[in-house]
């Protein structure tokens, strides 16, 4: 592994990655700042965790750190507000030693003082699309000078709808111009959209998720949907340190949560695509100083969640599908740090449970000994395991159902890998075949609209498994570090929430 020295980076750069603490290179760095600064496209497959925000704002500065010439020289476009920020923040970290000017704006809020800041001078811009082409078309921006064009999270941009902003917006700047196109997930329609914009790109597969999620204790308390509240306070009032992140699958659900949690006294606020911008960023800088200890949001609003301390992320509501589970519980044990992620599975998350196994070829541990249990046939029926194909398309429930109750996941099952595959290496496994099988997963799971329109679109996950990079390099930060899950140290808990504090 090469050092930030080895890289060639500037001194003011080295000095302050100091300052921030970094002491080597993640993977996904090593990569990408060697061929950005040789000049080379990049196409990465990386996610959010893995220290990809330095990865494309390193060598980008390490560029223009003597330059004297005006202009926007290098744009940043990321999918939401919080992201957005995100990125401003590291950037400025990052570029303490140096004469880089540069700022962040995004939608939601008056662009009065984006106005006024674009107005001063900018080296290098963070947007997300929508206000980025307002303030072109106002004639606030230039984009004519970016030499530097970065996409963090393109899969994102796509499901919000953002791919003709953004080939607009990469029409308007510099025909002669070096890309960084990073998404978590590489369905085809990234693919071509990156293929589009890339000139030749080096690639780079950092994302092995199932790698990442190794160092997360993973549970799942399987339990009656009417009861997930009253075990959520009951889970709080039994685990009193730590920060939580809580994902709902709406923004009406992370309300009556949020409202529910408050009435009994617990220090709770949700965040949502809904919530002004002042309150979103406020809750977030709250939770982020430790000032709040419970954060509900939902998938979109909980992007640019930056919290390196995290021990705890509850699925209050099981995710739309494998990968977005993935994102939700990276949040915790980031960085290195020891992180516990538990889901609230009902009647009916069979499928999503299943998926969710076969994704990350793990079984998960099963809490089913606590006060909410669901009926023998209820249990027996989440637990069983789809037959290839035979998704529920929307036939009654029990139609599929063995007789087998807990088959498969009694003493000792649970957190054991399917299979020995090591490396990072996603090859064509097992999760293809089963994901790209003709499963139909039942959509009456949701309270209501969903979000993000990304979630439930079977091809993004569907297309994880062969998306053919050459270049996979194994281990996504903080992960890699304990290759055994914790979670495969026992199979169902035989205590409610063993380790519990009072
Ligand atoms: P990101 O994937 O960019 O969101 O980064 C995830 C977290 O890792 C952030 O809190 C970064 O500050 C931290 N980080 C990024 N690169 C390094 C590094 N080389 N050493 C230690 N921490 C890092």
């Amino acid at each position: 592994m090469k050092s930030f020295e080895e890289l060639g980076l500037d001194t003011s750069i080295l000095k302050a990655l100091k300052d921030a603490g970094y002491e080597n290179p993640t993977p996904v760095q090593e990569g990408t700042i060697e061929w950005a600064i040789e000049g080379h496209d990049v196409l990465g497959c990386a996610q959010t965790g893995t220290g990809k925000t330095a990865a494309f704002t390193l060598p980008i500065l390490h560029c223009l750190a003597n330059r004297q010439d005006k202009g926007i020289k290098a744009l940043v476009l990321a999918p939401t507000r919080e992201l957005a920020m995100q990125i401003g923040s590291s950037l400025r970290d990052y570029s303490k030693y140096m004469r880089v000017r540069h700022t962040v704006i995004y939608g939601g809020v008056s662009a009065y003082e984006q106005i006024k800041n674009l107005r001063r001078g900018v080296d290098v811009l963070i947007a997300t699309p929508g206000r980025l082409l307002d303030l072109h078309n106002q004639g606030h921006v230039n984009l004519s000078k970016v030499e530097f064009l970065v996409l963090d999270e393109a899969d994102r941009m796509l499901d919000m709808g953002f791919i003709h902003d953004i080939k607009t917006i990469e029409s308007l700047c510099a025909e002669k111009k070096q890309t960084l196109f990073f998404s978590a997930t590489m369905p085809p329609d990234v693919r071509k959209l990156a293929m589009g914009i890339l000139n030749d790109p080096k690639q780079l597969d950092i994302a092995p998720a199932e790698q990442r999620v190794d160092s997360i204790e993973q549970e799942m308390v399987i339990l009656r949907r009417d009861r997930k509240r009253a075990m959520l306070t009951q889970w709080l009032d039994e685990n009193t340190e730590g920060q939580v992140l809580i994902f709902t699958k709406t923004k009406r659900g992370a309300d009556r949560v949020e409202e529910d949690l408050q009435e009994q006294g617990y220090r709770a606020v949700a965040i949502h695509g809904d919530k002004s911008q002042g309150a979103r960023t406020r809750a977030l800088g709250d939770f982020k100083r430790n000032k709040s200890r419970i954060l509900v949001a939902t998938d979109v609003a909980s992007r640019g969640i930056d919290v390196d301390q995290l021990p705890f992320v509850i699925n209050f509501d099981m995710p739309e599908n494998a990968e977005t589970y993935v994102h939700r519980i990276g949040r915790t044990g980031r960085a290195g740090a020891k992180g516990k992620a538990i889901s609230f599975c009902c009647e009916d998350d069979r499928d999503i449970l299943h998926e969710i196994e076969k994704h990350l070829n793990l079984e998960i541990n099963k809490n089913t000994e606590h006060p909410f249990v669901l009926s023998e046939r209820d249990l027996a029926d989440v637990l069983e395991k789809p037959t290839r194909g035979g998704g529920r398309s929307g036939g009654p429930s029990r139609g599929y159902k063995g007789n087998s109750g807990r088959r498969g996941f009694g003493g000792g099952g649970g957190g054991r890998r399917n299979d020995s595959r090591g490396g990072g290496s996603r090859g064509n496994d097992s999760r293809g075949e089963y994901r790209g099988g003709g499963e139909t997963r039942s959509d009456n799971r949701g309270e209501g609209r969903t979000e993000n329109r990304s979630e439930g679109r079977s091809e993004t996950s569907g297309n994880r498994g062969g998306s053919g990079y050459g270049s996979s390099r194994g281990g996504g930060y903080g992960g890699g570090k304990s290759k055994s899950s914790s979670s495969s140290s026992s199979g169902v808990k035989k205590k409610f929430f063993s380790g519990a504090k009072k």
